[in-house]
C-alpha cells in the first residue's frame, strides 16, 4: 500500500488525486489539508479515512471537528495544522496542490521529514525554488512534477541517461484570449477569463493561464525542475493542448508527450513513477485528430509572460515578487475590485519597485510578499 498525505484536497488537482487513488484502490491518503470547504473534506475524511485532516480556517476545523466527531480523525488548523499534515509519518509522498506561496513552508517541512513531494503547487518552485531544488538533492528526496507541461518533459527524459537538455519546448494553449490585443481585452470580465478553451482547473491557475502568467510561472518551473537556463526553455503556442511538451536534444532530436487533456495522467504518473497503470477515459485518436497547429506567444500583448522571463532571468527575490504581485492583483480581479488590465500592471509596479536580494531565505520570501501586498494596496 502507498501512503500519500494530500494538501489541497478539495480543489481541482485534490479531488482527482482522490480520482486516482479511487481507481488504483491501492492508495492509502494518511493525511489531507484544505482551506475552508469542510462539506467536500468531510465527505472525503468519510471516504479515504485519513488520521489528521487540516483546514486553514480556524472556525471552520472547530465546525469540522464535531462533525467527524464519530471518526478516529485529528482535526487540525492554521500554519501548524498544515505542517503537520504535510509531516505526518505514514505518508511516503506529499502531493503539494494547495494553490499559492502558502505552499513553501509545508513543501519544505515534509521534504525535512523524507516525503517525496508531487509537486503540483508551482508558486513555490518559482519563489523558493533555489532553496527546494538543493534541499532535495542534499536530503536524497524526490520532486516529482504533476504540472501536465512539467510532467510531459520529466517523460520525456525517460531513458536519456543524463544526455544534455539543448532546449525545453514548453506548450501553451495561449488561453481564451488568444490573438488579442491589449486594447480587446481591456473589457473583459471575471466571467470571460473563467473560460478556458482546453482544462477545468481552479479560478487562479485558470486566470493565470488567460493572462500567460501561468506559460511565466511555468518557465521558471522548468528552470528549477530541470536545470536549464531561463533562455533554454522556448513557449510555444499550440492550441489543440495535445502535445504537452518536448525536449530537444544536442542532436535536434526532439522528444515530445501527448494525450489528451486529462490532469490525472500526470497526477497518477507522479504517484507510480516510474510505472505506468490503466486509466480510464478518452484517449487520442490520431484519425479524428485533423491538425496539432504552432504558433509563437505574443509577447507585447501578453506583457507577463515576459515580465516573467525578466523575473526568473534576474533571479533572486523577483520571481517572489512577480509571483505575489500576481497573486495579490488575481484575488483583486477575481473580486471585481481591479481590471483585467491592472494584472500585469500590478506585476510591473512591483517588479520596478523592488530592490532585489540574490538568494533570499524562506523568511525574506515571506517579508517581500508581505512588502508586494503593502506596495499594492
Ligand atoms: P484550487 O483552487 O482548485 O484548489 C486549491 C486547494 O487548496 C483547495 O483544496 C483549497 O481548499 C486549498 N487551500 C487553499 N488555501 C489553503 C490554505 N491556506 N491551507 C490549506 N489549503 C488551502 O486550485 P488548483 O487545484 O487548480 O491548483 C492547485 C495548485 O496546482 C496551484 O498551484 C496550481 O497552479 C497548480 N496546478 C493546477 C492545475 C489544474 O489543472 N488545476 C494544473 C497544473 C498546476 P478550499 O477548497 O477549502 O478552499
Ligand atoms: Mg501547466
Amino acid at each position: 500500500m502507498k501512503k500519500i498525505a494530500l494538501l489541497g484536497s478539495t480543489g481541482s488537482i485534490g479531488t482527482q488525486t482522490l480520482d486516482v487513488v479511487r481507481n488504483q484502490g491501492d492508495i492509502q491518503v494518511t493525511a489531507m489539508a484544505a482551506g475552508s470547504n469542510i462539506a467536500l473534506l468531510e465527505k472525503q475524511i468519510r471516504e479515504f479515512h485519513p488520521s489528521i485532516a487540516a483546514v486553514w480556517d480556524e472556525k471552520k476545523a472547530l465546525e469540522l471537528k464535531a462533525k467527524v466527531a464519530d471518526l478516529p480523525v485529528k482535526v487540525v488548523s492554521g500554519m501548524n495544522g498544515l505542517l503537520e499534515v504535510a509531516t505526518e509519518k505514514e505518508a511516503q509522498i506529499v502531493v503539494t496542490a494547495v494553490v499559492g506561496m502558502i505552499g513553501i513552508r509545508p513543501t519544505i517541512a515534509a521534504m525535512e521529514a523524507g516525503k517525496d513531494i508531487a509537486l503540483a503547487n508551482k508558486e513555490t518552485l518559482v519563489t523558493a525554488g533555489h532553496i527546494i531544488m538543493p534541499l532535495a538533492e542534499k536530503l536524497g528526496v524526490k520532486i516529482l512534477p504533476v504540472d501536465s507541461e512539467h510532467s510531459a518533459i520529466f517523460q520525456s527524459l525517460n531513458g536519456e541517461h543524463g544526455n544534455k537538455i539543448h532546449k525545453i519546448l514548453l506548450t501553451a494553449s495561449g488561453g481564451p484570449f488568444r490573438g488579442h490585443t491589449r486594447e480587446q481585452m481591456a473589457s473583459v470580465q471575471v466571467e470571460d477569463a473563467l473560460k478556458h478553451p482546453n482544462w477545468s482547473m481552479g479560478r487562479k491557475i485558470t486566470i493565470d493561464s488567460s493572462t500567460m502568467v501561468n506559460k511565466g510561472l511555468e518557465v521558471m518551473e522548468a528552470h528549477w525542475l530541470f536545470d536549464v537556463e531561463m533562455d533554454q526553455v522556448q513557449v510555444v503556442v499550440q492550441p489543440q493542448s495535445i502535445i504537452h511538451s518536448m525536449v530537444e536534444y544536442e542532436d535536434g532530436a526532439v522528444i515530445a508527450q501527448l494525450g489528451t487533456p486529462d490532469m490525472r495522467l500526470p497526477i497518477q504518473y507522479a504517484l507510480y513513477y516510474p510505472e505506468r497503470r490503466y486509466l480510464p477515459g478518452d484517449r487520442l485518436d490520431f484519425w479524428k485528430l485533423s491538425q496539432i497547429t504552432f504558433e509563437k506567444p505574443d509577447l507585447e500583448n501578453f506583457h507577463g509572460l515576459a515580465l516573467a522571463y525578466e523575473a526568473g532571468r534576474r533571479g533572486g527575490s523577483l520571481p517572489t515578487v512577480f509571483n505575489a504581485a500576481n497573486e495579490y492583483a488575481v484575488a483583486k480581479f477575481l473580486n471585481r475590485e481591479i481590471s483585467y488590465l491592472e494584472i500585469t500592471d500590478m506585476i510591473q509596479k512591483a517588479m520596478e519597485n523592488h530592490k532585489v536580494i540574490d538568494d533570499p531565505t524562506v523568511e525574506q520570501i515571506l517579508e517581500t510578499e508581505r512588502e508586494v501586498d503593502e506596495l499594492l494596496r
